[in-house]
């Protein structure tokens, strides 16, 4: 087969032809012509989330991970408080994180079947006035759960405390209005649902508390200050930039815009998230969670039941017909995850299901609900 195989992941995703050609170009760091694709990126992205008076933009090297590890590391001073709500993994990846970086850190935690509640945020923040931001994710990717982000930062609003959103797997999905709803800093990635290519993450940072944020960071590297000062006075990237992730991701915007931005991805998503749900659900398959939590980014689903059902064996046969799932990531039960993001459309969802029904039944699978 010569097409590649399609990724239902959370990241890496499939691309189009025109973001993968957009590769295959050699710029230098220093050239006007680069910084310009840069300083057109930057404004791209905060348009997407409608903050260009307010906030500024500030791209950074790596993962995404990389620049929620920055945004901690810049915006909160070192003695501040850090209150994470957690309902999954990538929830305690933030906790750990910023513990890591020698940040006061408390953890509210939550059940995996569900969102994060504002009313227990408000209790925490009512019995502890010590505490300085809070840190909350969108969509919690390791289920695909989504918290309630408005409510969410109505709250802290009211507190009085920062707020960073790990936005990763819902920036230019899902709507954010940085007009009507107050953050300090969004996080998400080049290779999400903004559909480039892994290797650059990004924080949307309000201008007026990212002023206050000067040698908050232990890491040069991880300075968000310090990377938008310089940018903000050369133009320029402070250390070697991913020059073609960066030109991928520009091209991959122009494609979101010409699509219909926001509305027009979140239609797509929501589309491939029902024909997904729909067609597993007619071969037997159970979705993790409630369908009201369920966010149209990344689908949870039941290991069968039947003995014979092993997932290195079923990812493998599904990757042999052209498609890569992703395992689960909860500790109690046996799950695997299928992402409804990236370059591809209901008929790629509709292959893919398809393709697992072939391996349902090459594999001889009978019980295709829950275990227990
Ligand atoms: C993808 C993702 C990240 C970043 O993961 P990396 O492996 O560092 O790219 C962080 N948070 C969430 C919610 C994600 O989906």
């Amino acid at each position: 087969m010569d097409r590649d195989k399609i990724l239902l992941t959370p990241g890496p995703l499939t691309t189009t032809l025109r973001t993968k050609l957009a590769m295959l170009r050699d710029w230098g760091s220093w050239d006007s012509q680069f910084n310009a694709v840069t300083a057109q990126l930057r404004s791209r992205l905060l348009e997407i989330v409608h903050a260009g008076k307010t906030h500024t933009v500030v791209p950074l090297q790596g993962s995404g991970t990389f620049a929620v590890e920055a945004a901690v590391a810049t915006l909160v001073p070192r003695d501040g408080h850090v209150l994470v709500l957690d309902n999954g993994a990538y929830c305690k990846r933030a906790a750990k994180l910023t513990q890591l970086m020698g940040r006061r850190a408390t953890v509210v935690e939550f059940d995996e079947a569900e969102a994060v509640s504002v009313s227990r945020l408000e209790a925490a923040l009512a019995a502890d006035a010590s505490v300085t931001h809070v840190l909350v994710v969108h969509c919690e990717t390791g289920t695909g759960v989504l918290n309630p982000l408005e409510a969410l930062a109505r709250a802290c609003e009211k507190a009085g405390k920062g707020l960073i959103v790990d936005a990763m797997s819902t920036f230019g999905a899902l709507p954010i209005d940085a007009r009507t709803l107050r953050f300090d800093a969004l996080v998400a990635a080049s290779g999400k649902c903004l559909e480039g290519v892994p290797g650059m993450g990004f924080v949307v940072v309000r201008e007026e508390a990212l002023r206050r944020c000067a040698a908050n960071s232990q890491s040069l590297s991880m300075d968000l200050h310090d990377q938008h000062a310089y940018m903000e006075r050369t133009g320029q990237w402070r250390f070697t930039p991913p020059t073609h992730v960066v030109v991928a991701l520009n091209e991959a915007l122009a494609q979101y815009e010409a699509e219909g931005g926001q509305p027009a991805r979140l239609a797509r998503y929501s589309a491939n998230c029902a024909t997904l749900i729909g067609a597993m659900r007619d071969l037997g398959f159970e979705p993790f969670l409630r369908e009201e939590l369920q966010a149209p980014i990344i689908v949870t689903f039941h290991a069968p039941a039947d003995p014979n059902y092993e997932f290195r064996r079923f990812y493998e046969m599904a990757r042999d017909r052209g498609f890569i799932l992703y395992p689960g990531k909860l500790t109690q039960l046996e799950t695997f995850r299928v992402g409804c993001i990236g370059a591809i459309g209901p008929n790629e969802m509709r292959q893919a299901v398809e393709a697992v029904a072939d391996v349902v039944r090459t594999i001889g699978l009978r019980r295709m609900g829950r275990a227990s």
